[in-house]
């Protein structure tokens, strides 16, 4: 009979531990994301259909290009897969993934999943030209934090439940929502993981809780 190594048996207890982050995949820049998550520690899936939703602890929603995802979206009964899947579990979105999420979203105006209490801009620092890195003040422990803006969108209002993590000139870059995180820039393109870091730990919290109240029930 096979037993297992002192290694597999480690390996498969930290298998046990790991979460499992769903990489949103129709386009833009989620393999870069699946990397960054990997190197935190989590398993990660590339996510092309709604039903491989299925099974995932967290939800990163990448940058890229707002419309075009959102034509693949509206393939399939995607959108209202991915709607309900927000309502249960946690949600990083980057740029493009922060448009997505917005309840409103200007310049011009389109549909939107309509999560996150915001209203965004699109493209509202110009061109892809107008790109650049920063960095500037946040609330994450470990001070100042690496922002790296494409085409980047401004979220130019925050309704009450949204706590604000990091400004740019006054407006917000970074963003909480209970259960949600949103940043209009790309974390996946600094080597600091102190954003994914905060997202899997708001995916073990929701984890936590959701085997709690099934033990309770
Ligand atoms: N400008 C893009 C849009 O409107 C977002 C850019 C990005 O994700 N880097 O969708």
């Amino acid at each position: 009979m096979a037993t297992k190594t002192a290694e597999q048996a480690q390996e498969s207890a930290a298998d046990k531990k790991s979460l499992t982050i769903g990489v949103l995949a129709l386009q833009g820049d989620y393999e870069a994301h699946a990397r960054a998550f990997r190197s935190s520690g989590a398993r990660t899936v590339l996510v092309r259909k709604a039903d491989e939703l299925a099974g995932l602890d967290g939800l990163v929603i990448p940058g890229g290009e707002s419309t075009t995802m959102l034509k693949f979206l509206e393939k399939d009964r995607f959108f209202d897969a991915l709607t309900k899947f927000i309502s249960a579990k946690p949600v990083f979105a980057t740029c493009a993934g922060c448009i997505l999420l917005a309840r409103e979203v200007l310049h011009p105006s389109q549909r939107s999943l309509g999560a996150l209490d915001a209203t965004v801009e699109r493209n509202a620092y110009g061109r892809q030209i107008d790109s650049t890195i920063l960095t500037l003040p946040t609330e994450l422990p470990g001070g100042p934090l690496e922002m790296v803006f494409i085409r980047s969108p401004r979220i130019t209002r925050v309704g009450k439940g949204v706590e604000v993590l990091a400004q740019r000139d006054g407006f917000p870059t970074l963003v909480r929502q209970g259960t949600l995180l949103a940043a209009t820039f790309h974390p996946e393109m600094s080597v600091d993981p102190r954003v994914q870091q905060l997202f899997l730990e708001m995916v073990r919290a929701h984890k936590a809780h959701e085997e709690l109240s099934h033990t309770k029930s």
